[in-house]
């Protein structure tokens, strides 16, 4: 094993298989190891080791950025003793993200400033760490993207934004009425990942009030919610707006 310049050979070795972070860290982990006497066997170790962790780090921050995710929130700075009436296991449960592998859906209903949001943005920082691919999107700039798509003939293209990622976000249903053309592209999402892959979505409208959004028959409503619940849980959420929380009664 005799090589004029094994740094030389040893750093293009590195460079073909992109093993930029063993490339990186190499001189000064074999110098460590040469003072404290450590076995080839550790070095190898500890670059290997080094290696996976860069590149796990390096997914999880593609994942979070395909994902769109607002500002981080997690679930630890959730105060579960806020909303009057909090579901908790429910709501535990959905951040084990196993029901995504399962293909499930939830609807997280409650009124404004409850953390709907909140709770839908730390779901999805949980299930990127978990390895799931996710996308957030408001409802209305789904619907916005898909309208223009369709206008443009290539719905088909933008589709795959929101059927692709194992589990998609869906905030705010029901603050801005969804016209007909909206509630039918909505009913395409909802239809085109129903049993391949999990929906979550936020409202301030109970299933009941569903009709009243979509400027459709009831019918598509009701198509919609049988989709989303036969594998799916509703999470009602009561009480009143954290964003008011520590404003003095009038
Ligand atoms: P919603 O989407 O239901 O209207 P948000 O999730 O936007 O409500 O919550 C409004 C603000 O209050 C956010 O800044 C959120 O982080 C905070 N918030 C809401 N509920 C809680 C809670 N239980 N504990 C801590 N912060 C909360
Ligand atoms: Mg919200």
């Amino acid at each position: 094993m005799t090589n004029p310049d094994p740094h030389a050979a040893l750093r293009e070795h590195l460079a073909e298989l992109r093993l930029d972070q063993i490339a990186e860290i190499y001189p000064e982990v074999m110098n460590e190891a040469a003072r404290k006497n450590c076995s080839p066997l550790d070095v190898l170790v500890t670059l290997v080791a080094a290696e996976v962790t860069a590149r796990r780090e390096r997914a999880l921050q593609r994942r979070i950025a395909a994902a769109r995710l607002p500002k981080r929130k997690t679930l630890e700075e959730f105060d579960m003793a806020f909303p009057k009436r909090l579901p908790k296991q429910k709501v535990l449960r959905l951040f084990d993200c196993e029901f995504v592998a399962q293909h499930q859906s939830a609807v997280l209903i409650g009124p404004t400033g409850i953390g709907k949001t909140h709770l839908l943005t730390a779901l999805g920082y949980t299930a990127c760490e978990r390895g799931v691919s996710v996308r957030f999107t408001r409802v209305v700039d789904m619907l916005n993207g898909l309208t223009a798509a369709q206008i443009n003939g290539t719905l088909a293209k933008a589709l795959k934004v929101y059927t692709t990622p194992s589990l998609l976000l869906l905030d705010e249903l029901g603050y801005l009425p969804i016209d007909k053309r909206g509630a039918d592209l909505m009913f395409q999402v909802v239809a085109a990942r129903y049993e391949f892959g999990s929906i979550v979505i936020t409202t301030n409208r109970a299933f009941r009030d569903w009709g009243k959004i979509f400027d459709v028959d009831n019918t598509l409503a009701t198509a919609m919610i049988d989709r989303l619940m036969h594998h799916g849980e509703a999470i009602v959420i009561h009480g009143d707006s954290y964003r008011l929380k520590d404003r003095p009664p009038e």
